[in-house]
């Protein structure tokens, strides 16, 4: 590489500030947050990559910094009900939906208020906007603290494994962010599950708020999320969460030379969940995949994990991470 060319790569790289979650760091985090710039913040369900969502600038960074497709909207977090009216256009079954789950791992997609804020950026043009309230109280923390909407997609780089823990973060954003704000491991540790009313309440993401918890709370049937199906939301990637080994999924045999995540009473490298608890195996997910692709094995074989509750979001992640594209 000649001296040019070493230069101009070295100007975009920061030094990543890292913060823990006491008063002051938090107060630093904001002031970050206030001047445009990126910084990581715990979640309960996973790590995320906060910038301002009402500054063009400050979200488009969010994209380079994640290597992540201008067509993937992003989820915008708010300190409550009332700020998340601001910005999409609230309807009875939202209502029902919040009061029951938020603070919490749920997100609703309503076509956003006339006058909203959020950048356009952070929805991809569309005219809708997804929001969250989330239940980690360093977020909340830094949401009220902030007192505007957060844009906070997963903190990785677009397509890899999500974080659960700073160690996730910063193998795959250190120097490209201003700060990571450590709040030790995320525990819910899959991503929030994503409802849009379409206008039929519709599954686009599962998650740790299962399908029945959904249908339940609005005493209504709600449309067939369909793993097989189409895709319906934007920026639902086939390929997704992907370590750089292989997967082999289902896996009822080992075979030599893979690396064995098993779940249930198996013999394996390590264990999702020997007492087969679907949100233990949930929780640790995304941090096992991390540690079996870091002995660079050609593949990782997974255990059945039971397609039902929590189960759904997991083989939801784990089949997405499998597809190579
Ligand atoms: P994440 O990558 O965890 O930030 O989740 C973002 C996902 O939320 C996207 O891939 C979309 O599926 C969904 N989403 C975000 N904003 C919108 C929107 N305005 N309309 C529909 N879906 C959205
Ligand atoms: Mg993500």
């Amino acid at each position: 590489m000649d001296q040019g060319r070493r230069h101009v790569r070295r100007k975009h790289l920061v030094k990543t500030e890292n913060l823990g979650s006491s008063q002051s760091d938090i107060e630093k985090a904001v002031s970050i947050l206030r001047r445009g710039g990126l910084v990581a913040i715990p979640t309960e369900t996973v790590y995320g990559l906060a910038a301002d969502a009402t500054n063009e600038e400050a979200v488009s960074k969010i994209f380079k910094a994640k290597g992540r497709p201008a067509h993937n909207p992003l989820i915008i977090h708010v300190k409550n009900i009332k700020m998340a009216q601001q910005y999409v256009q609230w309807n009875e079954a939202a209502e029902i939906l919040t009061m029951k789950f938020w603070p919490g791992p749920l997100t609703i997609v309503l076509p956003s208020t006339k006058n909203s804020q959020v950048a356009k950026t952070a929805c991809a043009n569309l005219p809708s906007v997804a929001v969250r309230m989330p239940g980690h109280p360093v977020a909340l923390e830094i949401l009220r603290q902030f007192n505007r909407p957060v844009a906070a997609p997963s903190a990785n780089l677009s397509g890899k494994i999500s974080s659960t823990s700073i160690d996730h973060v910063l193998k795959n954003l250190n120097q490209k962010i201003d700060a990571i704000v450590d709040a030790g491991n995320s525990t819910v540790g899959v991503e929030s599950t994503i409802v849009a009313f379409t206008p039929l309440p519709t599954i686009l993401r599962t998650g740790f708020i299962t399908p029945e918890a959904v249908s339940n709370a609005l005493g209504a049937k709600i449309a067939n999320y369909d793993n097989e199906g189409p895709v319906i939301a934007p920026g639902q990637l086939r390929s997704h969460y992907a370590p750089n080994a292989k997967l082999r999924l289902d896996a009822i045999d080992w075979r030599q030379g893979e690396k064995k995540l098993g779940f249930g009473d198996v013999e394996c490298d390590i264990n999702l969940s020997k007492g087969k608890s679907l949100s233990e195996a949930a929780q640790n997910l995304f941090n096992f995949l991390h540690v079996l692709d870091s002995f660079n094995p050609r593949t990782i074989s997974v255990s059945p994990i039971p397609n039902e509750g929590i189960g759904l979001a997991i083989n939801d992640r784990l089949k997405r991470a499998s597809i190579q594209e």
